[in-house]
């Protein structure tokens, strides 16, 4: 039986980090493939290595100095890999600080899961494999299942081993990241190349919850959920697994197990094609903070096509993710991604657009989805925020009934999402 088990930043931010790691992998021999993040904050005010990396990239281009940045990420490591006995070669594992203008900033950014995973692999008595000899992109940027294939079989010749997350490499050898999150789609493309039996996804709660338990401290986890169900979650704000994880495990039929580091006796949740029949009804109440509201209202003699295939195209154009899309006789209202950075250049060129009467944009509403929402539970969630004067600025229901979302004001956020939790 062969496992694939990735554990992310959280769980690895620090020496006693890997040393819980290194417990679970060590009490089930079949976790044979084991995926890591670069590490991760220890407390809530701490920085991740990932966006310090990206930060010394940022400085590096634009001619300014990145000393800070570059002491945290050595002391990090060195004090991580000190405390765990494991010897770094300081000079060689950092050089690439001294180098960044000329490397690529992909290249950069991958040093932090690549040296988390040679601290792991010494500590835990693996073999290290470099996910830019295994996970092969081809030149669209996606992975090329084929030739990763045979280059695994041809790298690895024995298990357990620890990959590092998060990045591969192009025919070339140009190293390629995954989205941010990203150290899950390895787990999930590894689990494939490999026709794993599970894909564990350890990560800091006990498994998929069925609120964000930092809001509603005493959410329950989700036993059982098929893939499509996490795969809305994760789309619709739970931050738990990265949506393009999904894919590459549901295509290949293998299971998605998320369990948490901190309680590993509990059986976390089960992600699979089959969605177990006793759980029915809302099994998620998830949520985004910010959204951007872009609203445009078009002169009346224009088609209603012509303005949204305008719209479409500017969104497009700047690559802005859009979360609801509704549209009037006279007006298009797009609800997009929480803080789209892009936004504002959108509603720029929007307005220049002769179709546009005006156009209205605000970023102080938030959404809070639940789903497997029916009729009985879209009531009861009103009547709830009803009770506690939340303001519902917006309704929208999915065409097959599953996602039921609210906008509310940004202030009214977490009160919202603890009356929709409490309300079914
Ligand atoms: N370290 C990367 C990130 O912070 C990838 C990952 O953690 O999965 O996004």
């Amino acid at each position: 039986m062969v496992k694939v088990a990735k554990f992310g930043g959280s769980s690895l931010s620090c020496a006693s980090g890997f040393e819980n790691v290194k417990e679970i992998i060590r009490s089930d021999a079949d976790r044979k493939i084991i995926v890591v993040s670069a590490l991760g904050k220890r407390h809530s005010s701490d920085a991740k290595i990932t966006d310090l990396l990206i930060n010394v990239c940022f400085c590096a281009k634009n001619g300014t100095n990145y000393k800070k940045e570059e002491d945290e990420i050595k002391s990090r490591y060195i004090e991580t890999a000190r405390s765990l006995g494991v010897r770094l070669n300081e000079s060689a594992d950092f050089s690439f600080l001294k180098d960044v203008s000329r490397l690529s900033c992909a290249y950069v950014v991958s040093r932090g899961e690549y040296l988390s995973a040679k601290i792991a692999a010494e500590y835990f008595g693996c073999s290290f494999v470099d996910a830019a000899d295994v996970v092969r992109f081809d030149s669209n940027g996606n992975v090329d299942y084929t030739v990763s294939e045979k280059l695994f079989s041809q790298k690895v010749s024995g298990y357990p081993l620890v990959i590092p997350g998060f990045y591969g490499a192009f025919p070339n050898g140009e190293i390629k990241l995954f989205a941010r999150g990203g150290g899950d789609v390895t787990g999930a493309v590894l689990a494939r190349l490999v026709k794993a039996d599970l894909y564990e996804n350890w990560t800091d709660v006990p498994g998929v919850m069925k609120a964000d338990p930092k809001i509603v401290p005493d959410a329950e986890v989700i036993p059982y959920l098929s893939y499509e169900q996490l795969r809305l979650l994760s789309s619709s704000g739970a931050g738990v697994m990265q949506e393009d994880a999904i894919l590459p495990v549901k295509k290949a039929g293998i299971s998605i197990n998320v369990r948490g580091v901190k309680t590993p006796f509990c059986a976390g949740t089960v992600v699979s094609s089959q969605r177990k029949s006793a759980e029915k009804g809302v099994y998620g109440i998830t949520g985004k903070r910010g959204v951007s509201v872009i609203r445009t209202v078009k002169h009346s003699d224009a088609r209603r096509e012509t303005a949204l295939a305008d719209i479409m195209r500017v969104l497009e154009k700047h690559g802005v993710r859009i979360e609801i899309v509704r549209a009037g006789e006279d007006a298009v209202t797009v609800i997009a991604a929480p803080s789209e950075r892009r936004a504002e250049a959108v509603v720029d060129e929007l307005r220049r657009l002769p179709v546009f009467f005006g156009v209205f944009y605000r970023d102080d509403l938030s959404l809070v989805t639940a789903l497997g929402a029916g009729a009985k539970d879209v009531s009861s969630i009103l009547n709830a925020l009803e009770e506690k004067n939340v303001s519902v600025r917006f309704i929208d229901t999915s065409p097959s009934g599953e996602r039921f979302t609210v906008a509310v004001d940004v202030s009214d956020y977490e009160r919202a999402l603890r009356a929709a939790y409490g309300a079914v």
